[in-house]
């Protein structure tokens, strides 16, 4: 059954289960029966997209995959991209973002140094409000022990910000049950993660982290950013 929303901030009543309790596969598939075809999984070609992309092929469901590219991926994130929609057949959904010399001339060089909030809400926040708009839900691959400003993350949680419900389902997964999935099922994976990159964004704000640091620790490193914003569920001031 698909559901629309009667406007983008009143969320629609959801049905009386213990969504915490579902396991991923199984709220992935109440998610597609509930939403679809307003529903869609955004990826950022790190190793949580391998484990869902291959997670909804398996459930033999198909929904429309959303990717945030900001320019500035990795060469080898940009592969792995072709390599999943090679061997899972699926449909990008690519909003449009500034290029690298539009920003450059509207907010000076190099802003992710001077401004990295600015540059993300430019290059990830306000092309996801874009995106986003003709779905009611959204399926990503974030986990609680990534971060502690992931450790409240709900198996599904409803945003102002985007008007839609966000639905976790690796939410309660560690890493180490994420890499076992991929082995287990032989899914293409970046091949930077093998290199020290636990954690994979742009180049510039990327770096190769230890074992015992945190899993996001490479991302912004030596600043006290954590997050690009937009698992942020707050409403936009303004997004122009
Ligand atoms: S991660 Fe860095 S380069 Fe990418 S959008 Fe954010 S600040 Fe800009």
């Amino acid at each position: 059954m698909a559901v629309r929303m009667s406007t983008p901030s009143s969320p629609p009543r959801l049905p009386d289960l213990d969504f915490e309790a579902l396991p991923a596969e199984e709220l992935i598939a109440w998610a597609h029966s509930f939403f679809w075809p307003r529903l869609c999984l955004t990826c950022s070609w790190q190793k949580q997209s391998s484990v869902l992309v291959h997670m909804v092929a398996d459930l033999g469901l198909r929904m429309d995959t959303v990717e945030l590219d900001t320019h500035l991926f990795f060469r080898e994130s940009y592969e792995t991209r072709e390599r999943l929609v090679d061997k899972y057949a699926l449909k990008l959904i690519q909003p449009g973002i500034p290029t690298i010399a539009e920003q450059h001339r509207a907010e000076g060089p190099n802003l992710w140094e001077r401004d990295p909030d600015r540059c993300c809400h430019i290059r990830k926040v306000e092309p996801l409000v874009q995106a986003l708009a003709p779905y009611d839900a959204w399926i990503s691959g974030i986990r609680r022990d990534q971060s502690p400003s992931r450790g409240t993350t709900q198996k599904i949680q409803w945003s102002d910000r985007y008007g839609v419900f966000k639905i976790h389902p690796l939410a309660d997964w560690d890493e180490r049950r994420v890499w076992s999935y991929i082995e287990a099922n032989e899914i293409p994976y970046n091949p930077l993660h093998d290199a020290g990159y636990r954690s994979i964004g742009c180049i510039p704000c990327t770096r190769p982290t230890n074992p015992d640091d945190e899993e996001r620790a490479g991302r912004w490193a030596g600043s006290d950013k954590l997050e690009c914003g937009i698992h942020h569920d707050t409403k936009l001031e303004r997004t122009a």
